[in-house]
């Protein structure tokens, strides 16, 4: 017996399922050099434009002078030094939470929190378009696993009224695939009723959404009561990497004491938090990169409708294109790159069986010319692709 993993690679390309990395030979930014071509990029999750700013930029490079480049150790050894330090304080002052814990990745903060909080005998409920890392981590947890219907309280209560032990109802905040928001009014109400936790990952409504960037909390005006567990990303609207977790002096004292992924794990290079502490600023004061922000979605929204496009029901940055069969949201995908646009076609089983999109993302670094630009080979491509006879024709 051997792995054979030429035969798993083969059926993942005969499936349209195989993927590739494209090669990012620039900085992020809207206009970037890919695999050797310069393309207007629609893709990343740079929401605000801060990955490349000049003054994140000279905050990392100051760090760095300061604080050198490594973490050196955990946390909880010799690793926790003064930017992490001032940038916990500093998150907990914009989530308006006693106290926050700074991770290296979002990934890390999901599993550590659910893992921290429930075991055995517990129950973890998530909503079945949870992000990956969420539905890992309930499933890690050893907890009592079970998903309710995409953003459906009713779904949820049923759940609920089954539940034993801790309950943690678990969600994102704004869905990363396609861009809707959590019902939280509704789906805290139910988890609190019972007796459950509220856990929201925001990865991708902290900085875009919200009147300062507080994300889909600030947005639904949500207190600790309701959302227990914060959670938000840094590598995404901050333009920097790491991520928090925000909520009571004893949440986060539990985390720093039970937590594995944060016990044993290097502390993100300080330089980092410098950058990050920068970026937050930028992100709590700038409020025209929301509003600018704001402006390219609606103008995508109507342009895409009038050409009879299929959106989803999302208010955010997030804005895919509904095309269902893989091969074809790959087809469109490579229209729109021989166009000179980068926008990436997303498949199972990252999304649901038969809803293959092209997830289209706006970044206050966007130009609305761009936004036109984008409209227009869209439209170009959309046509092609229809014209072009199906598979099975
Ligand atoms: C990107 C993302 C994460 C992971 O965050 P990283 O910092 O990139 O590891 C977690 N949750 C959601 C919803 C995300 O979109």
């Amino acid at each position: 017996m051997t792995f054979d993993l030429s035969a798993r690679l083969a059926e993942r390309r005969a499936a349209h399922l195989h993927r590739q990395r494209p090669l990012l030979e620039s900085p992020q930014a809207p206009l970037a050099r890919v695999d050797g071509e310069e393309l207007l990029a629609f893709c990343s999750n740079d929401y605000l434009g801060l990955a490349n700013h000049p003054e994140v930029i000279r905050a990392l490079r100051d760090g760095a002078a300061r604080w050198g480049v490594g973490g050196g150790a955990s946390h909880l050894v010799i690793g926790h030094s003064g930017p992490h330090h001032e940038l916990e304080l500093a998150l907990a002052d914009f989530t308006g939470r006693p106290r926050a814990l700074l991770f290296s990745t979002g990934y890390m903060a999901n599993l550590a929190a659910v893992t921290a909080l429930v075991g055995q005998g517990d129950t973890v409920l998530e909503d079945r378009l949870n992000h990956a890392s969420l539905l890992d981590a309930g499933l890690l947890s050893g907890a009592r696993f079970s998903r309710y219907l995409h953003n459906d309280a009713d779904s949820l209560a049923k759940r609920l009224e089954k539940a034993s032990g801790n309950t943690l109802v678990v969600s994102d905040g704004v869905f990363s695939m396609d861009g809707d928001l959590a019902d939280l009014p509704a789906l805290c109400a139910r988890a609190r009723r019972q007796g459950a936790w509220m856990m929201v990952d925001d990865a991708h409504g902290v900085g875009p959404l919200g009147a300062t960037g507080g994300g889909i909390v600030e947005h639904f005006g949500l207190g600790l009561e309701d959302v227990p567990v914060l959670v938000g990303t840094l590598g995404k609207a901050f333009g920097t990497a790491g991520a928090f977790v925000a909520g009571s002096e004893e949440l986060i004292e539990t985390l720093i004491q039970f937590a594995r992924p944060y016990i044993y794990t290097t502390s993100q290079p300080p330089a980092v938090a410098c950058a990050t502490l920068k970026s937050l600023e930028l992100v709590r004061r700038e409020h025209w990169r929301r509003e600018h922000l704001n402006r390219l979605v609606a103008r995508f929204r109507q342009g895409a409708e009038a050409m009879g496009l299929t959106l989803m029901d999302s208010p955010t940055p997030i804005q895919p294109i509904l095309v269902g069969d893989s091969a074809r949201a790959l087809r469109l995908s490579s229209l729109l790159r021989r166009r000179g646009l980068l926008v990436g076609a997303i498949r199972p089983p990252t999304v649901p069986a038969g809803s293959a999109r092209l997830r289209v993302t706006f970044s206050a670094a966007h130009s609305e010319a761009q936004v036109e630009r984008l409209l227009e080979a869209l439209a170009d491509g959309w046509e092609e692709l229809n014209r072009e006879p199906g598979e099975d024709a």
